[in-house]
C-alpha cells in the first residue's frame, strides 16, 4: 500500500488552482458579457430594431463575429447613418441595401465576418488599412475606429458622389474619425501603391487571384487581405491572403459569397446591370435565392489553383 501524504499533493492542488484561475481570467478577457462568459444562448430579435440588437443577432445567433473589439466597433458605427437616406425601411435588418449608383452597402453579417477575420492583424498603433470599394463608408469608419488615432485608413471608391456621402455619414457619427481617413477617387483594382498595408478589405469582388497580385504586393509582411474572388456574375469565393514575416504568402478559401464586382464605372452604371446582392441561382436543379451569405461551396475546385498561385508568388523567397 502506498500512503500519500497531504503535503505531497499540495503542489498538485496549487497547479490546478493556477490553471483554473488562468482559464477564468482568459475567458473573462475574451467574453463580451455574462452570456459569453457562461456560454448562455441570448435570445435575439431576428428583426433588429437597433444597431445593438443587430450586432447581438450577428454575435449570439448567427455566430459571424466573436472578437470583442470588432463587436464594440460594430455597435458604435450605426448602420442607419450610412444608408442612402433616413427613410430606408428596416435599417437594422441583416440584408444589403441599395446606396445608389448600382451599388449596395453589404449585409451586416458580411461586414461582421470580414472584419472579424481581420481582427488579429490590426496593429495596436500606427496601423495602415486599405478599404477598396468603400461605398457607403461603413467599413472605412469601422477600420478608423479600430486603428485608433495613430492609425491611417485609405478608402478607394470610383464613384465620387459616394465618397462625398460617406464622408458626411462619418462626420455625423464621429467627425474625429475623419482625421485618420483619406478617401481617394480611383480604380480600386490597383489598390494605392503609395503605401504598404497591414490589412486590406475588399468590399467588391475581384476577378481572380492573378488580378489581385498588385494588392498582394501592397501587403506588409505579417499582413492580411480578406476579399471575394470570382468573375462578375458568378459566385465569388471569400479568400483570406496572409503574408508572413518572411514575405511568404498563403491563401485560404472560406466558401461562397456574392458581392458586386470591382469593375469599370461605365459597366457599373449601365442600367442593365442591377446590383447582384440577391439572385436566384440554380443549385442541384433547385432554384435557390442567394444573398451575401457564406454557404458551403457547391462547385469550388479552387484548391489546386490556389496552391499553384501560392508557389508562383513564393518561388524566389
Ligand atoms: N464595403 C462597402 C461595399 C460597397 S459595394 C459597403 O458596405 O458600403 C462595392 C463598392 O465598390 C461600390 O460602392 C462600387 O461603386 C465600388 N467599386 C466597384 N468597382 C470599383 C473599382 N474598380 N474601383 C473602386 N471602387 C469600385
Amino acid at each position: 500500500m502506498v500512503l500519500i501524504n497531504d503535503n505531497d499533493l499540495k503542489p498538485l492542488y496549487f497547479t490546478m488552482a493556477v490553471a483554473a484561475l488562468s482559464f477564468l481570467i482568459k475567458r473573462a478577457y475574451q467574453s463580451t458579457d455574462v452570456y459569453d462568459f457562461f456560454n448562455i444562448k441570448k435570445k435575439c430579435n431576428p428583426f433588429p430594431q437597433s444597431q445593438s440588437e443587430l450586432v447581438d443577432l450577428l454575435h449570439y445567433q448567427k455566430r459571424m463575429v466573436f472578437n470583442k473589439s470588432i463587436i464594440e466597433t460594430l455597435k458604435y458605427v450605426d448602420r442607419k447613418l450610412f444608408l442612402e437616406n433616413e427613410n430606408v425601411e428596416n435599417p437594422y435588418y441583416d440584408e444589403p441595401k441599395p446606396i445608389g449608383y448600382n451599388a449596395t452597402i453589404s449585409a451586416p453579417h458580411m461586414h461582421a465576418l470580414m472584419l472579424d477575420l481581420l481582427a488579429d492583424r490590426i496593429p495596436m498603433s500606427n496601423g495602415v488599412a486599405l478599404d477598396i470599394g468603400s461605398g457607403s463608408g461603413y467599413v472605412t469608419a469601422c477600420l478608423a475606429r479600430l486603428m485608433g488615432c495613430t492609425g491611417r485608413v485609405i478608402g478607394v471608391e470610383h464613384i465620387p458622389e459616394l465618397i462625398e456621402r460617406s464622408a458626411e455619414s462619418i462626420k455625423r457619427l464621429d467627425s474625429t474619425l475623419l482625421d485618420t481617413i483619406q478617401f481617394l477617387v480611383g480604380d480600386g483594382i490597383k489598390g494605392w501603391k503609395e503605401l504598404k498595408y497591414d490589412i486590406i478589405y475588399l468590399g467588391a469582388a475581384i476577378e481572380s487571384l492573378q488580378v489581385a497580385r498588385e494588392l498582394i504586393d501592397q501587403l506588409k509582411n505579417g499582413g492580411r487581405i480578406v476579399m471575394p474572388v470570382g468573375k462578375s456574375n458568378d459566385f465569388h469565393e471569400l479568400m483570406v491572403v496572409d503574408k508572413n514575416q518572411d514575405g511568404i504568402v498563403s491563401i485560404k478559401s472560406l466558401g461562397v459569397v456574392r458581392f458586386i464586382p470591382l469593375t469599370s464605372k461605365e459597366n457599373q452604371l449601365n442600367p442593365q446591370n442591377i446590383p447582384n446582392a440577391t439572385k436566384v441561382t440554380n443549385i442541384n436543379g433547385e432554384k435557390t435565392l442567394i444573398r451575401c451569405e457564406v454557404i458551403p461551396a457547391p462547385d469550388s475546385n479552387s484548391n489546386n489553383s490556389i496552391k499553384e498561385f501560392e508557389s508562383l508568388l513564393n518561388q524566389n523567397k
